[in-house]
């Protein structure tokens, strides 16, 4: 039996882990799962896997916790040190699927124990990916891509050599705000950001696929976790989400990875891995669905993009401010405190101030000086907002 623990297996990638888990109950011992305000879910879930413990992010949820899981022996905790020492049960594979900068520590945690880490989390590569990889390597733990984009990356370089590989495109739908202009975008509002045209994920997430900022995020992941230089890291929109990378070799071929836009396919490759395995996910007809369309993208309508070639240009701590501002930028977008281009604005911003008073790009990364430098970003974010 493989011992599983989910971080986030309340949200949008945990439960699709938790269905294709349900499917075959019998494989996995389940340790951990962790939540974080929806703990009749969080309870449900750990009764139905039998696991040995039960975590919600916040302490003033633990009596609702408890009550819930009350005649069952499962563990109940909660608090950011609680999700740690969850971390830190040994498991075999390890699902980081927590929504934001919140993941990197219990990421961190979970890399010591030489196993699995299946990487849902793309805010852990971006604030700390030099770190996380290090650790990685250090205790002899693999890291496995959950994002379909950078799965898709993956499966596209098996049994290719790294140094033949020319470029990389990962593919963007576009959101829900592809063809709008600039005007239409500033006045956007939290209901149109909310609806996605072909994925169903997570709010935050859907909103940073509105902007593009997810596809930022996603350039420096792909950076971070397979080390290709920024000028090698392509994006295309290609609105039907059918393509989800394409890899470039040296002699021009491009091998394209292709799937219906579900995320247990990158879920179940990372659960599987080395072996693919049946999943439940729809197959594709690609003559029903006749033509693929791709656009190249707009950096003026989404300037995300163009902070991301930023961001790995400066390098360091860069990252790490660019994601928390991003994160502080959003949670005043979704208070109703500021338009849709101002998150950007309020990005762009923050990340030029911070790159001209400190050393960013030298400082050592280390948890404190990520975490330090993301406190500051989101105080910074949060004082413009209060100051417009
Ligand atoms: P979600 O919002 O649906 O779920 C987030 C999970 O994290 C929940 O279990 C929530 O309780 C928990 N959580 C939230 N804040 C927390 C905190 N401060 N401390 C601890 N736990 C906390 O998010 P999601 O869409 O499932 O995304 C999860 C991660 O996977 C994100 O990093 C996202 O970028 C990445 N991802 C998601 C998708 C997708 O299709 N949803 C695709 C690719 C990558
Ligand atoms: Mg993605």
């Amino acid at each position: 039996m493989r011992r599983i623990s989910i971080f986030g297996a309340t949200g949008s990638i945990g439960q699709s882990t938790i269905d294709l888990i349900r499917r075959d109950r019998e494989a996995y011992d389940v340790v951990a799962l962790t939540g974080g305000a929806n703990v009749d879910l969080l309870a449900h879930d750990a009764r139905a896997l039998g696991a040995k413990v039960a975590v919600t992010a916040y302490e003033d949820k633990l009596p609702a916790l408890k009550d819930a899981l009350a005649g069952s022996d499962i563990h109940a905790a909660a608090g950011a040190h609680a999700l740690i020492e969850a971390a830190d049960r040994p498991a075999d594979w390890i699902m980081s699927a927590i929504v934001g900068a919140a993941g990197l520590a219990p990421g961190l945690h979970a890399l010591k124990h030489g196993t699995t880490l299946a990487l849902a989390n793309k805010e852990s590569l971006v604030t700390a990916g030099p770190l996380l990889m290090r650790e990685a390597h250090a205790h002899g733990t693999r890291i496995l891509p959950v994002d379909s984009e950078h799965s898709a990356v993956f499966q596209g370089m098996v049994g290719e050599e790294r140094a033949e590989v020319e470029r990389v495109i990962i593919t963007a739908s576009g959101g829900p705000f592809r063809d709008w202009s600039l005007e239409q975008l500033a006045g956007a509002t939290l209901a149109q950001a909310c609806t996605h045209p072909s994925w169903d994920m997570g709010q935050r997430i859907t909103i940073d696929s509105a902007s593009m900022f997810n596809k930022a995020l996603e350039i420096i992941e792909t950076h971070e976790y397979f080390g290709f230089s920024g000028d090698m890291i392509e994006v295309l929109v290609h609105p039907g989400s059918y393509v989800h990378a394409l890899v470039g070799f040296k002699d021009g071929a491009l091998m394209a990875h292709l799937g219906a836009p579900d995320m247990r396919h990158a879920i179940g490759y990372a659960l599987h891995w080395p072996e693919r395995r049946h999943l439940p996910v729809e197959r594709l007809d690609l003559a029903k669905i006749g033509s693929l369309r791709f656009e190249a993208p707009d950096e003026v309508r989404f300037p995300a993009l163009r902070l991301a070639r930023d961001v790995m240009e400066i390098g360091g701590l860069a990252g790490a401010v660019f994601n928390a501002a991003k994160e502080a930028a959003l949670d005043a977008f979704i208070a109703g405190e500021i338009g849709f281009l101002d998150m950007a604005r309020h990005v762009e911003s923050v990340l030029n101030q911070m790159s001209s008073t400190a050393s960013l790009g030298n400082a050592a990364l280390t948890l404190d000086t990520v975490l330090e430098a993301d406190k500051e970003a989101r105080a910074r974010v949060r004082a413009a907002v209060a100051r417009a």
